[in-house]
């Protein structure tokens, strides 16, 4: 129980982007889970007072800012001013010990005004008590609180994301609000939402899942019908779990501006960014079906691909989707390639049903044609020449035309 008002404070100084900072002290040692339960109290502390917030998590229990590589990282993220307040458990947590070290942390808060919030207290370096008042008044009073909410803001990178929608069409079944620049879950689509969760934790295939949604006749959030795929993507997605992640990748993927290589950077590379928006599945129900997806991944696959010399090369001219080879062992000829019969089925599970082929008549024809068209390349390479001969013959007669055309014009000039 703590009987000073911090969610005023919160509000005066419009704190919303936060970091939470975790480092185990020394004398911490005995308990093992001392981190979880600062992590746990912290993370209540921001969720209470909707503050989107980053995580950084020391492993070792150094003093020395030389050791803590996290706050290395969350000091120039504080100096540039990315947030408005970084959560501990206890300001000694941030630095203590080394006069330099903490008077580096002093400079970093102080120069882009940010405050720290400890479950007990508000903590803010520009003031010479260091301590916001418990109470509004007295915090009014001391600070005149405008003033202080302007310095604060000023002082704030306005380009920085802060834990707000930039990626385009939001996923099923949420909706950007452009007011708040967030997230917001479409209340009438999310039972549908919960029902393609619950459905794979209960062992329904994502084919199954996406079937079923579109036989209820609700589409994507791009207007399409269901796919495995589609269905993977949002049921496995980290954004339901109320998270924005920025910088997974570095580089261009862009095809006509190839600068950088496009590449995917290490997880702890990651900003995530928590409690942005509604999450609407548990880290629990998260882990469990990425544990079912790693089970199903490790059921051998029959069929590698290229394994067959025409393996991803055949199509349906039906349905455009590609066809599977096959071998199947026959009495007479032995062990026989067949283009399976189409497997694609339809948003609604109906197979296509195209009919298949024995691999060596298909061979056979893709060799005809093969064999006409490399005629064909032949005749190219020894151009005939009667066709030079006629360019010739339009050049010099185009040629001529021009000379009794310049012929013309002088006699008209003389
Ligand atoms: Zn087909």
């Amino acid at each position: 129980m703590y009987n000073y008002n911090i969610g005023e404070i919160i509000n005066a100084l419009s704190i919303e982007f936060v970091a939470i900072y975790l480092r185990k002290s020394r004398d911490d040692k005995s308990e093992e889970d001392v981190l979880a339960n600062h992590r746990l109290e912290l993370v209540e502390l921001a969720q209470k007072y909707n503050l989107k917030y980053v995580i950084y998590e020391e492993i070792g229990t150094s003093d020395s800012i030389e050791f803590r590589p996290e706050l290395k990282k969350l000091l120039r993220e504080v100096k540039n001013g990315v947030y408005d307040a970084v959560l501990v458990i206890h300001p000694d947590r941030l630095g203590r010990g080394d006069w330099a070290d903490v008077g580096e942390i002093r400079k970093a808060f102080k120069a882009s005004n940010t405050v720290v919030i400890t479950p007990q207290k508000v903590l803010d370096y520009n003031d010479e008590n260091q301590e916001l008042a418990n109470d509004m008044d007295a915090l009014m009073a001391k600070h005149e609180y405008r003033l202080i909410k302007g310095r604060l803001k000023a002082g704030k990178i306005r380009g920085a994301k802060r834990g707000r929608w930039t990626n385009g069409v939001p996923p099923f079944p949420y909706f950007y609000d452009r007011n708040t620049k967030s997230l917001v879950v479409d209340e009438a689509k999310l039972p549908i939402y919960r029902m393609m969760v619950e459905e794979y934790l209960n062992g329904t295939s994502l084919k199954d899942i996406a079937v079923k949604v579109n036989k209820m006749g609700i589409k994507t959030n791009r207007g399409k019908y269901w796919s495995e795929v589609k269905v993977e993507r949002v049921i496995f997605s980290e954004i339901h779990l109320g998270r924005i992640i920025y910088g997974k990748t570095s580089g261009s993927g862009h095809k006509n501006k190839p600068a950088k290589p496009l590449e995917i950077k290490d997880r702890d590379e990651w900003i995530i960014v928590e409690n942005c928006h509604t999450a609407i599945k548990t880290l629990e129900e998260h882990s469990r079906m990425l544990a079912i997806k790693n089970a199903k991944q490790k059921i051998p696959k029959r069929a590698r691909n290229g394994v067959y010399a025409l393996s991803g090369l055949i199509k349906c001219s039906k349905c455009g989707y590609s066809m599977r080879m096959n071998y199947k062992k026959t009495v007479t000829k032995g062990l026989k390639c067949y283009v399976v019969k189409c497997q694609k089925t339809d948003p609604f599970g109906n197979q296509c049903g195209h009919p298949g082929i024995d691999a060596d008549i298909l061979l056979e024809a893709i060799e005809n044609e093969l064999l006409l068209y490399l005629n064909e390349i032949k005749s190219f390479e020894n151009p005939q020449p009667s066709n030079q001969y006629k360019l010739d013959d339009l050049l010099a007669e185009k040629r001529k035309e021009l000379k009794n055309a310049e012929d013309g014009l002088n006699r008209i000039y003389k």
